[in-house]
């Protein structure tokens, strides 16, 4: 008697918009309300995308939590005939967000694994910061901790390719300031909120936009950084003023200004947040003494 092979369902990899709902592609609405079942970062989150465009597939949780597990459920329900879609909360899955292990189960165990493209906030700002395409490295978010971030950028301090980064508000100014540090002046941006009405590309150079985005106001919403692979060396730069913290507050409390201020001032001068120009004053006094 032959036996029957049931055909394995298909694994969609759907790019939903990270910002403007109008960029769903028509290919991304049509695979989303055909498979069987759509796995969710946050069903809530895609239950809203699911709803404008009046889509009734039913969902799951996909997290970077339970992905592990899930994977093989899913895996299952692949090897049983049925499509599945994976979806983030924005952008194209596996892009910093959940989905690679399904991608490896699912090849391991020989389904097919099909990607519907569209949005990745990575490209959007690449393209739009007028900084060059032809070669670039995307590192996704550098660490949260201040060594292991240094470490990575020094890692990547000799690429001759521009240099494209996730990053969260809270930690940009600190991102900005250790990057002028490690990787010399270069022009940079920070494309913030793409697609969406406050979309805005703040331009400059790394010790510009580090003073720029020291503030809370500032340091708000979704943004890539951007950095171009060049170091600047230019009049302005060999002329700066001193780029130790110590000798500048000094020349500006000579010059009348209290601590307090003066270490401000030159915070701000040398594209540093508060916090990171107090540590070096207090590392370059440290180091004086010794
Ligand atoms: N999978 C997504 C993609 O394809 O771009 C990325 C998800 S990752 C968890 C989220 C990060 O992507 C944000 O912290 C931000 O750095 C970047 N991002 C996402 N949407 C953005 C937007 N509309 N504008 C700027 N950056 C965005």
């Amino acid at each position: 008697m032959r036996r029957m092979t049931q055909p394995k369902g298909t694994l969609y990899l759907v790019a939903t918009p990270i910002g403007n709902l109008e960029d769903i592609t028509q290919r991304a609405l049509r695979v989303l309300a055909e498979v069987s079942l759509i796995a969710c970062e946050d069903t809530r989150r895609t239950g809203v995308l699911l709803a404008r465009f009046q889509i009734k597939t039913k969902t799951a949780s996909y997290h970077e939590h339970n992905e592990q597990e899930r994977a093989a459920e899913l895996c299952a329900m692949l090897e049983a005939g049925k499509d599945i879609a994976v979806v983030s909360d924005a952008g194209t899955p596996c892009i910093s967000d959940p989905g690679f292990r399904l991608v490896r189960a699912a090849i391991e165990r020989g389904v097919r694994v099909v990607p519907v493209p569209g949005a990745a906030a990575f490209v959007a700002a690449l393209v739009a910061s007028g900084l060059p395409t032809d070669e670039f490295y995307f590192g996704g978010f550098l660490p949260a901790r201040t060594h292991a971030r240094r470490a990575r950028l020094t890692a990547v301090k000799q690429l001759s390719a521009t240099l494209v980064f996730y990053e969260a508000p809270h930690r940009i100014a600190h991102t900005l300031s250790d990057a002028r540090e490690i990787l010399g002046e270069r022009e940079a941006v920070v494309a913030r909120e793409l697609t969406k009405v406050y979309e805005e590309f703040a331009r400059g150079r790394l010790s510009e936009l580090a003073a720029r985005f020291s503030t809370e106001q500032a340091a708000r919403g979704e943004m890539v950084l951007v950095i171009d692979r060049k170091v600047i060396e230019d009049e302005a730069e060999r002329e700066a003023p001193s780029s130790s913290v110590a000798e500048r507050v000094a020349e500006l409390e000579g010059e009348g200004l209290d601590h307090r201020a003066a270490l401000k001032r030159a915070a701000r001068e040398l594209g540093l947040t508060r916090d990171e120009a107090y540590r070096r004053l207090v590392s370059e006094r440290a180091s004086a003494e010794e």
